[in-house]
């Protein structure tokens, strides 16, 4: 099992001319409601991934939509809080040139609590993951937990909190990150430096860094290696990470080794960034075998 202590947003994505003025009103020419957080981007991609995945977070009790939506993809919703409190949302506008502005609400995400987080990490063992966003509350205190109760933990510190997570790598086994993360950790300004420092800096920490269109480089005491991204024609690189993020996780819980889990995870990656949107862009375990088959 993989349980995913995360983010779930609701995004709302208005197409706009330009982006709204201050003291002008402007209607928008389209509207859209998409399931969106990090959190629940990459639980989509366990699930599809064919992992059992449970998925711990929060929304408002009004959000039903939402749950089921999560559980047509097959993610397992029981340790979902169902709160007062209104869902993490965004609002963002989209102009014809693809720039985007947004305005994020974390709402429930961040009314996490520790009972909720303890009561899942109760039902977990040691063959099992945890997995953790930097979107909700209480992510420094619940990798300790999940450190305590002897469970395989993975990080992706996004949004980077550099500090933060500086202060918890002792509690983690595996840390994902994509290149810009991976300079904002290292406090370096170029992708090398970083590759070079990061190593350095944190021996005991497995580190897959992702490298967009390069596919992903991992360290670890015992090893240094790259995996190449497949070729594919990118239209969107929306859930890019969280594709890869997914598939490798849910590879991992099988018992697969890194380098086959980066290769798995690389081409569910290639297919997502071949396809518009972010969790409807996340191919199944079918479609990576038979690309990977090809
Ligand atoms: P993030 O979306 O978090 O910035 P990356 O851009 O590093 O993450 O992408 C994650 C993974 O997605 C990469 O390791 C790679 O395997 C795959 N990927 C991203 N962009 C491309 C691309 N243009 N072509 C092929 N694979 C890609």
């Amino acid at each position: 099992t993989v349980f995913n202590i995360g983010s779930i947003n609701i995004d709302h994505l208005y197409q706009v001319d330009h982006f709204v003025r201050p003291g002008e009103t402007m209607s928008s020419s389209s509207y859209q409601q998409v399931l969106g957080g990090k959190g629940a981007n990459q639980s989509v991609a366990l699930a599809k991934a064919k992992a059992d995945v449970q998925h711990i977070g929060a929304l408002n009790r009004s959000d039903q939509h939402i749950l089921a939506q999560l559980q047509e993809y097959g993610v397992n919703t029981d340790q979902i809080a169902q709160l007062d409190e209104a869902s993490g949302h965004a609002i963002i506008q989209l102009t014809p040139s693809a720039e985007n502005s947004i305005i994020l609400y974390p709402g429930s995400n961040h009314r996490l609590t520790e009972q909720q987080i303890k009561s899942a990490l109760n039902n977990a063992t040691k063959d099992d993951w945890v997995l953790l966003q930097n979107e909700t509350n209480l992510v420094a205190e619940t990798l300790e937990w999940a450190q305590q109760a002897g469970v395989k933990v993975a990080f992706n510190p996004a949004p980077m909190d550099a500090e933060l997570t500086r202060r918890v790598l002792s509690f983690i086994d595996l840390l994902i990150v994509n290149e810009v993360e991976a300079m904002d950790l290292a406090g370096v300004d170029t992708i090398e430096e970083a590759a070079q420092i990061l190593p350095e800096q944190y021996p005991d920490l497995a580190v897959m860094m992702t490298l967009g269109k390069e596919g992903v480089r991992y360290f670890s005491k015992a090893e240094d290696l790259q995996v190449k991204a497949f070729v594919v024609e990118a239209k969107d690189t929306t859930a890019a990470g969280d594709t890869f993020i997914g598939f490798c996780l849910a590879e991992l819980a099988r018992g697969a080794s890194y380098e086959v889990a980066m290769r798995t995870a690389c081409a569910a990656s290639a297919i997502a960034v071949t396809r518009v949107g972010a969790a409807p862009s996340i191919p199944t375990l079918d479609e990576v075998t038979e690309f990977l088959a090809n």
